[in-house]
């Protein structure tokens, strides 16, 4: 017989969203609460009490990331539910808080429930993953796994020259690099989607098979300045409209790839930019994403390709590929529980693939992690606007819960 299913308290779970988002809630019902600043440090200190309430011990790492364990009954590594509370100016009141609440929102059921995890299950807090303060996003969950170096990232600084360093000090949260993150038996981790697909094809739940890969290039056009009177139209070397050229070749190659590839040129920069003058210098980026790394293989090579398509107009085409990364998958074991858990508890779902980057793709490198997505109306993030609907919430927590039973259970 199946088992009865356990539920997490969608009233509490609104209550607490509302209550964590009073920590820089903005007059338009947005938050705003970057790093380390008063209003995360505040949050920071309510999260805890919260933790402490339900009798979870809260340690916090050299970082400032905050792990809050309910002791399971055998000593094993910990079960962990989590996300980040700080947000970009001017956010929402769900982005990253949800998963952090989640956590907590699945520890109290199980309190509440007299339930005792074989399990330890830790509840975390990711430092600074907006990187809105200090640049990088992610930024401690990167230091953890060993992307980022930690002493460059003491040294970043905010646009009042205050550094990480000195914020997380000033913040009272500068832990104890014991206190890292290290074994884990799952990381499992619930969050926005920040995209339309899910309210598009009206389903409550995305299992999220991995962090799409990704390139990004600068593209330099240089062309020779003129008179835009005296100067006949064939005796020029015009950089903007060589670019036209370029970008129209590029949007036609890179659509023929794959429908699901996404590549955007959001910066564009024209000069010398005055209207009586013809252009001789134009950078613009581009930037290209998709889960196979095959496709993202060959947008480079058609960006590299670029001077050489007879399309330059005499002028001269320079790429630099400013960066990339490769897709992360997540563990499929985890997907298929999470994926399982959905469909048990009869919630419309699909499986899809996350544009955006998390601290789950860097802790996915040492710990089995997944992560879980509920819509976003009209797929709105980092604005004020930003909504899931509290009855998809609860869908998404009452999903975490029970894959942790699930896993329990084992
Ligand atoms: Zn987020």
């Amino acid at each position: 017989m199946p088992r009865q299913k356990l539920l997490i308290n969608g009233e509490r779970l609104k209550m607490t969203l509302e209550q964590f988002a009073d920590f820089g809630r903005t007059e338009n019902n947005g938050v705003t609460r970057l790093s380390l600043s008063e209003e995360d440090r505040r949050v920071r200190g309510y999260f805890q009490s919260c933790c402490e309430e339900l009798g979870l011990s809260v340690k916090v790492d050299d970082m400032g990331c905050m792990y809050a364990t309910l002791e399971g009954t055998e000593d094993k590594p910990p079960i962990l539910i989590g996300s980040h509370l700080d947000t970009v100016k001017k956010g929402g009141r769900f982005d990253g808080v949800l998963g952090v609440v989640a956590g907590l929102e699945v520890v109290r059921t199980l309190v509440e429930n007299q339930i005792k995890p074989q399990l330890p299950i830790t509840i975390v807090n990711f430092t600074n993953e907006e990187g809105a303060r200090f640049e990088p996003s992610m930024m401690a969950s990167g230091v953890l796994s060993g992307k980022f170096d930690k002493s460059v990232m003491l040294k970043k600084i905010d646009s009042e020259g205050v550094t990480f360093g000195e914020a997380l000090t000033a913040s009272g949260y500068e832990g104890d690099v014991e206190n890292r993150l290290k074994e884990a038996s799952a990381l499992l981790e619930l969050h926005i989607e920040q995209g339309p697909i899910l309210e598009k094809e009206a389903l409550s739940i995305g299992v999220v098979e991995c962090v799409v890969g990704m390139a990004c290039y600068e593209i330099e056009v240089t062309g020779e300045s003129d008179h835009a009177g005296t100067t006949p139209m064939n005796m020029r070397k015009d950089a903007l409209f060589a670019t036209n050229n370029l970008i129209n070749e590029i949007r036609k190659r890179l659509s023929d790839l794959d429908e699901e590839l996404v590549f955007t040129i959001g910066r564009l920069n024209v000069y010398p930019s005055i209207h009586t003058v013809i252009p001789n210098r134009v950078v613009f980026t581009l930037e290209a994403r998709h889960k196979d790394m095959e496709i993202v293989n060959t947008v480079k090579d058609i960006i590299q390709g670029l001077p050489n398509l007879g399309v330059n107009e005499g002028c001269e085409v320079k790429t630099t590929k400013l960066w990339d990364r490769d897709t992360v998958w997540f563990a499929p074991e985890i997907c298929n529980l999470l994926e399982q858990s959905t469909q048990s508890l009869g919630y419309s779902n699909k499986r899809m693939v996350s544009g955006a980057g998390h601290d789950a793709q860097f802790i996915a490198s040492y710990v089995p992690t997944a992560m879980l997505f509920v819509p976003s109306i009209n797929g709105k993030s980092h604005c004020e606007e930003e909504l899931t609907t509290w009855e998809d919430c609860e869908k998404g927590v009452n999903v975490l819960l029970d894959t942790v039973l699930t896993m329990l259970s084992k």
